[in-house]
């Protein structure tokens, strides 16, 4: 039985859907002004590996994960670029998948951008306005009455009146309450605008993700997911706009199951654009070896439960790739029977337990390790392939062994396969001193030989 952490209720809960059979998830995406960084991909990361997993055990998964391609910083980025916001947007969503391919995220079934969505957030606004919970404000903005929406602050636990002694009441403010938030910002000087009821404008932040899980997925959905940060204001704000759509007391919840994926941190502190402590993941991905790379930060990511937080050093990351290049020199050397996956055998059955346990990928991580031993001591052909199998269930252990564990950093002008040729017919015609001086060379270029039974030898990345 599936169970999943509810940040709503503070409780591991077990999973039931709306539709049986079917899960209708939605997570926050990328704000598309620049390339992201690898806090991002961690969050991002986390919600493949649902989604896969989901899958895996007979789910099928309507995934959506938006773009958010109109906000400040992006109409702030394009103004300063001299380009237009789409002539931007359209460049870094075309990066931000090509980023999310290397680090073989699967394309989620709907990836919508706001800027499609416009009149389905005007819908709601109005809707909000006929409730009495959204009002337009003498400079032309509209807002959401918090205080019309008595729930308000059940996801954070947090109290209107405490919210409100920590914040500051803007002078020029129209809000009725410092708490209320924009659901519509009336149009300024170049910064692009629609048409609409309450005059030329464009959208808030929030009501963007209420729109888009509403079109695609329904006025109600299984798990809504995002990185931790987005507990407080966004998925409040969320829940109190797609809530707040109906009659006094007859809401139906919005989202059933919220799973919010802890922080990846740099020196301690969270990664961010707006620290500037951060990497991009293409400049993390363009460091590494271009065969290993996508999946060592893959695995680097999913090593932590996505309910800690977890630490970024070059370090960590090294050894992520080395581990990783274990299973693959394991798979190398016993090749994967082609085997279905059969959920009753030992280790598969703990696998199932661990990520059943609230998406416990530790856990699991540690049973493929087991199964990795006891490949390396039995050379079981079945096993190797059951340990490619479950590593599918989450995305890792797909490549070709031979190709991961050879990669592809240049090795200079280093023929390799010819060298190796040349030690072994130096070996052979017992001209040791040239065999130890190619192996020394081979070495120092970082690659490892292994010697095989035979006269065969293979050779692999450090
Ligand atoms: P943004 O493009 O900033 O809106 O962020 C996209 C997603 O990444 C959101 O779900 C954020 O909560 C998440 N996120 C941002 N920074 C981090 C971080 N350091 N660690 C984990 N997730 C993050
Ligand atoms: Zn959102």
């Amino acid at each position: 039985m599936q169970t999943i952490y509810n940040t709503l209720t503070r409780q591991k809960e077990s999973f039931t859907t709306i539709e049986p059979g079917k899960v209708r998830l939605y997570s926050c995406g990328p704000t598309v002004y620049d390339y992201y960084h690898i806090g991002n991909a961690r969050t991002f990361t986390v919600f493949d590996m649902v989604y896969r997993w989901l899958t895996a055990t007979g789910y099928q998964v309507n995934y959506v994960r938006n773009i958010t391609d109109i906000d400040d910083k992006i109409i702030e980025r394009a103004n300063a670029n001299g380009e237009t916001m789409q002539a931007l947007t359209e460049r870094m969503a075309a990066a931000m998948f090509e980023d999310s391919d290397r680090l073989k995220l699967l394309r989620p079934v709907h990836s919508p951008r706001a800027t499609q969505y416009i009149d389905a957030m005007l819908d709601i606004i109005r809707m909000l306005e006929e409730k009495g919970v959204a009002y337009r404000g003498a400079n032309g903005d509209v807002y959401y009455a918090v205080r019309e929406f008595p729930e308000y602050g059940k996801l954070s636990r947090k109290n209107l009146d405490d919210l409100r002694a920590g914040e500051r009441v803007a002078v020029a403010s129209d809000k009725r309450d410092p708490l209320d938030f924009v659901l519509w910002k009336a149009a300024k000087p170049h910064e692009p605008k629609w048409p609409s009821i309450f005059g030329d404008g464009r959208p808030g932040w929030h009501i963007e993700c209420s729109a888009m899980c509403r079109e695609v997925l329904g006025e109600q959905i299984d798990i809504h997911g995002g990185g931790w940060d987005l507990q407080f204001p966004h998925h409040e704000n969320e829940i109190a706009q797609s809530e707040g759509v109906y009659p006094k007391g007859q809401a139906k919840p919005f989202a059933r199951y919220w799973m919010h994926c802890a922080f990846l941190n740099f020196d301690s502190e969270k990664m961010s654009k707006s620290l500037g402590n951060f990497f991009t993941l293409r400049e993390v991905l363009n460091k590494l070896d271009a065969v290993q790379g996508g999946e060592t930060v893959r695995f680097f990511l999913m090593r932590g439960h996505y309910r800690s937080e977890i630490n970024y050093t070059w370090d960590t990351l090294e050894d992520a790739r080395q581990t990783l290049l274990g299973f693959y020199i394991a798979l190398k050397d016993v090749p994967p029977a082609d085997v279905a996956l059969d959920w009753n055998d030992p280790y598969a059955k703990r696998f199932r337990a661990a990520l059943e346990d609230d998406f416990d990928t530790p856990a699991a991580l540690a049973v493929l390790h087991e199964l990795r031993r006891e490949i390396n001591r039995s050379g079981s052909k079945e096993l190797a392939g059951l340990l490619r199998a479950l590593g599918g269930t989450i995305g890792l252990l797909q490549d070709a062994p031979e190709a991961f564990v050879r990669g592809a950093k240049d090795s200079g002008s280093l023929d390799v396969d010819a060298l190796v040729q040349e030690r072994i017919d130096a070996k052979k015609s017992k001209n040791f001193a040239r065999a130890d001086e190619i192996r020394k060379q081979l070495d120092a270029a970082g690659i490892v030989l292994e010697d095989k039974p035979g006269g065969l030898t293979e050779w692999r990345r450090k």
